[in-house]
């Protein structure tokens, strides 16, 4: 399963890492926030506070992804020992709806495992070894520079202990036999002649992938743009 990640980005600028080590998992860890705008309110708090903390990442709302700030940049989310380190850091937003949770844990999967392709990180959770993805309790426990235990209760209290959480991490990239496929959000402005020419493909490759009949494309639509 593919995801489509948001941008919502903070236009701030961010210190260059002293070396790209980590991609670190949190959770948002705030029982008041648990509706259906967990996400948004989570978020919105983010770009206003961002002096006080903000991470590359968001997950919620059943499965979405949104990007606020940039990676391969220091962000302000796990103290000032670890973050320097940190290629990205990825918070969790609650939710007291198990379907919403299972959605959010698999895109919440997905992103830390392409975030650590992106950045050549290897799939290995809470290892001995300097590099890896780490969850914050690692970096309070192993690093320290911040005191904070998540994302291990939230997920233990949707029956995932951090020995499944590290299953699920180091699971074998390609573990389906479904063809992956890069898929492009629809935004305004875009035609299938414009999308064929920035991914040197064509419009009737497009529509053939894609099971259109006709050039129409909408905002907000998804389409694949070519197998992975
Ligand atoms: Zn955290």
């Amino acid at each position: 399963m593919n995801f489509i990640i948001e941008k919502d980005m903070l236009n701030i600028a961010q210190a260059p890492l002293v070396k790209s080590q980590f991609i670190i998992a949190h959770e948002a860890g705030n029982p008041n926030n648990t509706g259906e705008d967990s996400l948004a309110n989570e978020i919105s708090y983010m770009k206003r506070n961002w002096q006080h903390a903000f991470v590359s990442h968001w997950v919620g709302g059943g499965g979405r992804i949104v990007q606020i700030a940039r990676t391969g940049y220091t962000q302000w989310g796990a103290g000032p020992k670890a973050n320097p380190y940190a290629f990205a850091q990825v918070e969790l937003a609650r939710t007291r709806v198990g379907s919403t949770f299972q959605k959010d844990y698999a895109a919440y999967v997905w992103l830390l495992r392409q975030l650590a392709a992106e950045a050549g990180i290897p799939f290995i959770l809470n290892s001995d070894q300097p590099t890896g993805i780490k969850t914050h309790s690692w970096i309070s426990r192993n690093i320290g520079g911040t005191d904070h235990v998540d994302p291990d209760a939230y997920l233990a209290r949707w029956g995932i202990s951090m020995k499944e959480f590290k299953t699920d991490i180091e699971a074998p990239i390609n573990d389906s036999s479904k063809p992956r496929y890069l898929l492009h959000l629809v935004v305004r402005g875009d035609t299938l002649w414009s999308l064929s020419q920035k991914n040197k493909t064509t419009v009737a490759a497009l529509k053939k992938l894609n099971g259109l009949t006709s050039d129409l494309i909408i905002t907000g639509q998804i389409l694949k743009l070519r197998q992975i």
